[in-house]
C-alpha cells in the first residue's frame, strides 16, 4: 500500500460493533479521542415470541461498569434482575441455590437481550461527535508504517491509527490477518436458544439442570418471559431442532421437570455450535484482540461476553493511562499490560467451564455420587459458596482502575 499525505488520522479503529467493540468505544467516549468503529453488517435480532433470543446474563460487576460508562440508564427498563439461581443435576443427587442476599447484593446479575445492549451503547455513543460508526465497511488490507498502521478499506478510504482493535467475533478477520494462531476445541455440542412461556411466574430466579447430554438453563427475562439455553451433544441438538413445537415443549418438560409448572409456549429456536477458542496472542504491535475474537467458552455459566466486556474496560483504561503519560498505546510494551491483567482471568474461567462441562456430562461410574456430594458440600459450606458466588458475579475480580473511588 502506498502511503498518501492525505491519509486520515484517527486515535483508534475498532473492528466490530458487537457488544464488546461498542463497550470499548463507550468506555472511551467524551475523552476527545477520534474513534472509528468499523462494522461489516447490521446484525438483526433473532426474534422469538417477540423478544431477541440472543440474551446475556450480565454479572453484577459488569453492571457496575455499565453504570460508570453511562450505558446503564438506557438498559434499566429492559434488564431483568436475577435474584436467585438454582443448579441441580439429572440424578437429584444434590443441588445448590445461590441468593443475591447472601452477598448483600440486590441481584446476582441481569438478563438483557443482546440487541438491546448494542442499541443502548450505540445511543450513548451518539453523544460523542468524535466517534464514527462506519457501516457497512470492510477492511481490505493494512500496513505498518512509522509505528502506525495504515488501513485501507474496500471503498478506497485510507486511515492511519496507532491501534486497531479486533472485536470482530469468534471468526475474527483481524486475528487471521494478523496471522495469530487459534487454539480450538470442538465440544461436539450445540447451544439451542429460544424464548418460552411457563405456567408459573419465574420470580426472577434462574434454573440450570445438568443433563447427561449437557446443561439446560431457564433464565428470567422481562415481562415474565423465559429465555432458554439448552446445550446438548450435536446429534441430540439436531434431533431437538427438528422437533415441531409440541414435541420440543414435551422434551423441555421432561428435561427440566416441573420447576415452573409446564412450558406452555415456545418461540423460534436457533442453534449455535459450541467451541472453546483461544487466540495464541492477544496483541501484536498496533493490534489488540478482545471479546470472542480472543476467546470463546462454553455458555453454561453465561460468562462469555462478560469476559469480553472486562477486556474492553481494561484496554480502555490502559489507552487513557498511556495518553496521560504520553506513551505509545499501540506499542507491545503498553499492550502487554492488557495481557497481564486479562489472561489469568480468561484462563481460569475457560478451565472451569471445560471442567464443569466434563464433570456434569460424564457418565463414569461413581461420578453422579461425587457430583451430589460436591454440591452438598458447597451448599453446606458458607465460605465455599460465598467464594463461588463472588467469582460467578465477577465481584472477586480486580476492579478496573477507572471504577475505583
Ligand atoms: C448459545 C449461547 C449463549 C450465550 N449466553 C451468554 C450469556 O448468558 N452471557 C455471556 O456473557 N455470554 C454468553 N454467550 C457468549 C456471547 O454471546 C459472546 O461472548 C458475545 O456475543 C461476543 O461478543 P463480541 O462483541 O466479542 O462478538 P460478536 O457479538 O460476534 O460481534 C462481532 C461483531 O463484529 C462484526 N464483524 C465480524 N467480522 C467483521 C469484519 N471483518 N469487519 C467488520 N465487522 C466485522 C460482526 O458483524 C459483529 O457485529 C453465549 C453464547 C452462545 C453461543
Amino acid at each position: 500500500m502506498k502511503s498518501s499525505p492525505f491519509n486520515e488520522q484517527v486515535d483508534l479503529i475498532i473492528v466490530g460493533a458487537g457488544m464488546v467493540g461498542l463497550c470499548l468505544a463507550a468506555a472511551l467516549r467524551l475523552q476527545g479521542l477520534k474513534i472509528l468503529i468499523v462494522e461489516r453488517e447490521e446484525s438483526a435480532p433473532f426474534i422469538s415470541l417477540g423478544y431477541d433470543c440472543r440474551v446475556s446474563a450480565i454479572v453484577a460487576a459488569n453492571i457496575e461498569m455499565f453504570q460508570a460508562i453511562g450505558v446503564w440508564e438506557r438498559l434499566q427498563t429492559v434488564a431483568s434482575p436475577i435474584h436467585t439461581m438454582r443448579i441441580w443435576d439429572n440424578q437429584h443427587a444434590g443441588g445448590i441455590r445461590f441468593d443475591a442476599e447472601e452477598i448483600k447484593k440486590t441481584a446476582l446479575g441481569y438478563l438483557i437481550e443482546n440487541s438491546k445492549m448494542q442499541e443502548a451503547m450505540k445511543l450513548t455513543l451518539l453523544q460523542d461527535v468524535n466517534i464514527e460508526l462506519y457501516y457497512p465497511a470492510v477492511i481490505q488490507s493494512w500496513q505498518r508504517n512509522n509505528g502506525k498502521l495504515q488501513v485501507r478499506f474496500e471503498d478506497g478510504r485510507v486511515v492511519e491509527t496507532p491501534l486497531l482493535v479486533g472485536a470482530d467475533g469468534a471468526n475474527s478477520w483481524v486475528r487471521s490477518n494478523a496471522e495469530i494462531h487459534l487454539y480450538e476445541h470442538d465440544m461436539h455440542q450445540k447451544g439451542i436458544v429460544a424464548n418460552i412461556r411457563t405456567q408459573l411466574p419465574h420470580q426472577n430466579s434462574a434454573y440450570q439442570r445438568f443433563l447427561p447430554t449437557g446443561p439446560l438453563a431457564f433464565l428470567p427475562m422481562i415481562n415474565g418471559m423465559i429465555s432458554i439455553v439448552w446445550s446438548a451433544q450435536t446429534e441430540e441438538a439436531d434431533r431437538l431442532m427438528q422437533l415441531d413445537d409440541i414435541g420440543f415443549i414435551e422434551s423441555l418438560n421432561l428435561a427440566m421437570g416441573p420447576v415452573l409448572g409446564r412450558v406452555t409456549e415456545v418461540g423460534q429456536r436457533a442453534a449455535f455450535p459450541l467451541k472453546t477458542r483461544l487466540a495464541a496472542h492477544m496483541i501484536r504491535p498496533n493490534i489488540a484482540l478482545i471479546g470472542d475474537a480472543a476467546h470463546t467458552i462454553h455458555p453454561l455459566a453465561g460468562l462469555g461476553v462478560n469476559l469480553g466486556l472486562r477486556d474492553a474496560m481494561i484496554l480502555g483504561r490502559e489507552i487513557l493511562d498511556a495518553i496521560r503519560f504520553k506513551e505509545d498505546y499501540g506499542s507491545s510494551e503498553i499492550l502487554s499490560r492488557l495481557i497481564a491483567q486479562r489472561v489469568p482471568d480468561i484462563l481460569t474461567v475457560m478451565a472451569s467451564m471445560e471442567g464443569l462441562n466434563h464433570i456434569y456430562t460424564s457418565q463414569l461410574p461413581g461420578m453422579p455420587l461425587l457430583r451430589g456430594l460436591g454440591m452438598r458440600m458447597v451448599g453446606n459450606s458458607g465460605i465455599i459458596k460465598q467464594m463461588l458466588m463472588q467469582h460467578s458475579t465477577g465481584l472477586s475480580l480486580p476492579v478496573p482502575k477507572q471504577l475505583e473511588a
